[in-house]
């Protein structure tokens, strides 16, 4: 008698575990679930079924898949989850314009989404790995290291837990969460493929932007590959001096050979490349450097983003608004538009580069 709780405790334990090592059908792509369900010697318009519920009506359990017979959802349920993720905790009421999300993997470890709402515009900024090895000197998330590579799963369920979150349907999805996205390539395709998919999510490619520090060979793969969505490469600097300040990575990928892989992407696709300028007070902010900026990128196909520091609590400091711009007033005889981010939700580290997942922040 005196074992029973103990017996039952080990029983709810062990369903716990052979819940967590079901296999998340969210991330799989329509190929990859006829082949589940050939398996199971179903038909193939089943996949289209399934693929529906997933991303399109975005059920949480296999009770909702209206049209899949019960015998079916049963074998399903048996040996897989839908989610892969685990909404844990979120900062910012409903009604507020920018809220951060965190979630929890199968394997325990976390990342953060951000949710954006300006006008018509609903962005969310995604993670697509867990912590970052690029170790740029003025990123937040570089401070957690490098942990892991996001699953295509992982990816794109940050996208269906907050579209559920939402009070609007999300308009934009930017890759410029945790991570690098090229150093996580293939899975990060698979999922902007899995959202831009016509019977599922169906955002439009121009919608996603994947941005880069500048992987060089990543970037003329893409090229190579055509992809339509959309490319936005971090610059932070406008000589080689200068980036290799803040972003050691330059050193393997300098920027001589960044600008020739800019100008191949420039002539295989039909849209302009987004390049990133972080302002930091003092190191990227001068009137020379915008002039620097000007003349480097004159004459290339480009947008020219530029961000204000986020402050993290390090070294690195915002300008002022004068001095920002007196940074933008150089820039406006560029022969190429200037946008300025003033990033959103900063009050509750949800800017740019703010990320990063402490077990403090876990907590509260
Ligand atoms: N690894 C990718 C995407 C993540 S960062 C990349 O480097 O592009 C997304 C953008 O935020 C980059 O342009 C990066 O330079 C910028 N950023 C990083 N930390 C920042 C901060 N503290 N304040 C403002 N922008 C920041």
């Amino acid at each position: 008698m005196s074992c029973a709780p103990l017996k039952d405790n080990r029983n709810s334990l062990l369903m716990q575990a052979s819940l967590e090592s079901k296999i998340a059908l969210v991330g799989l792509n329509r190929r990859e679930l006829d082949t589940i369900l050939n398996v199971l010697k179903e038909p193939s318009f089943r996949g289209q079924q399934l693929f529906g519920w997933l991303y399109r009506s975005r059920v949480d359990s296999f009770e909702d898949m209206g049209n899949i017979p019960s015998g079916l959802r049963k074998s399903l349920e048996e040996k897989y989850r839908i989610h892969p993720l685990k909404l844990i905790h979120v900062t910012g009421s409903t009604g507020e314009s920018t809220r951060k999300f965190l979630f929890e993997l199968q394997s325990g470890e976390k990342v953060e989404s951000v949710l954006m709402k300006e006008g018509k515009r609903t962005t969310i900024c995604i993670s697509s790995q867990v912590g970052c090895a690029v170790d740029c000197d003025f990123c937040a998330t570089a401070s957690m290291g490098f942990q892991k590579n996001l699953s295509v799963g992982e990816i794109v369920d940050q996208f269906l837990l907050v579209s559920k979150e939402s009070t609007a349907p999300i308009t934009n999805v930017v890759f410029m969460g945790m991570g690098e996205p090229f150093l996580n390539y293939d899975r990060v395709i698979s999922a902007a493929d899995l959202m831009n998919a016509e019977k599922g999510i169906k955002l439009g490619a121009k919608r996603i932007t994947i941005s880069t520090v500048g992987i060089t060979p990543k970037i003329n793969r893409y090229a190579e590959e055509k992809h339509r969505y959309k490319l936005a490469i971090s610059l932070n600097g406008a000589s080689q001096e200068k980036r290799l300040k803040t972003m050691p990575i330059a050193k393997k990928y300098p920027l001589n050979d960044l600008l020739v892989a800019i100008d191949h992407f420039s002539s295989r696709s039909r849209h302009p490349v987004t390049l990133e300028y972080v302002l930091m007070a003092g190191v990227t902010d001068s009137k020379e450097d915008a002039q620097k900026l000007m003349t480097l990128l004159s004459g290339r196909r480009c947008k020219l983003n530029v961000i204000p520091y986020n402050e993290i609590g390090g070294k690195y400091k915002r300008p002022g608004d004068e001095r920002i711009e007196a940074f933008i007033k150089v820039l406006e005889k560029a022969p190429f538009p200037v946008t300025v981010r003033w990033s959103k939700g900063t009050d509750i580290a949800a800017g740019c580069g703010q990320l990063a997942v402490m077990e403090s922040s876990v907590n509260n």
